[in-house]
């Protein structure tokens, strides 16, 4: 069985790969390594093997693996990228550094309420039901423009882009067409003068779709941890 550090390196060929095809510097994506599922000691791994940026997807897992993972403060970057309900913003706002699910202005507006003073700005993505499904979360297409103004304004919190997990699709256009869609978002609030730069899309299955349509950050669970 391949170690984390061997997942890790070929993740990390991938998306060089899939930048050098779209003409785009590798360094323009930044890969989350997403441990939810898994334990401490496993995603310690992974930043022993290089990486800094974490995603988390349950707030009270991810809570108590920051707490373990302590020693690393300083040194990572924790990134929710699952549901937050308004009455678990407090602990979110004081322990993450982004989260990617914002898909309500309250949600926006208490975590900045709550983010620390001494901290730099939680930084946050809105996250779009880019493919129009009744069952999943996230603000529909329509919505985006007016919430980001609103939350582009709030003092302790920056907007920094827009986060989707598309329906599954089977062949890479497929697969394109919903992140062709969130770049489009993106520049309709960059036209509007927000100062965003963040496009969250892309996971194991559908890395290189994303990087092609411009993703700046893929999270990457399966390929590096192993199946869940
Ligand atoms: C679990 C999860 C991922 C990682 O998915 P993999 O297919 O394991 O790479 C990415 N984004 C979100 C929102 C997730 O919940």
């Amino acid at each position: 069985m391949a170690t984390i550090a061997e997942n890790i390196q070929e993740v990390r060929r991938r998306i060089a790969a899939a930048c050098a095809l779209a003409g785009r510097p590798v360094e323009a994506v930044t890969l989350l390594a997403v441990g939810k599922t898994f334990a401490a000691e496993t995603v310690r791994a992974a930043f022993d093997a290089g990486e800094r940026s974490f995603g988390e997807n349950y707030v009270q897992e991810a809570l108590d693996k920051i707490a373990a993972l302590a020693d690393l403060r300083g040194h990572v970057e924790w990134h929710l990228i699952g549901p937050l309900q308004s009455n678990k913003t407090r602990s979110v706002a004081e322990a993450f550094d982004w989260v990617h699910t914002v898909d309500r202005l309250k949600v926006a507006s208490r975590l900045s309420e709550q983010r620390p003073v001494g901290l730099p700005p939680l930084q946050l993505c809105l996250q779009v039901n880019i493919s129009g499904e009744a069952s999943k979360s996230g603000l529909a297409a329509d919505e985006v423009l007016g919430v980001a103004r609103a939350v582009a304004a709030l003092p302790r919190v920056r907007l920094r882009g827009l986060m989707a997990v598309p329906a599954p699709a089977i062949d890479a256009a497929a697969q394109r067409l919903p992140y062709a869609r969130l770049r489009e978002l993106l520049a309709v609030l960059q036209r509007d003068g927000l100062d965003v730069d963040t496009l969250s899309m892309g996971m194991t299955a559908d890395l290189e779709a994303a990087i092609a349509e411009g993703a700046t950050i893929v999270r990457v669970g399966t390929a590096i941890f192993g199946a869940r």
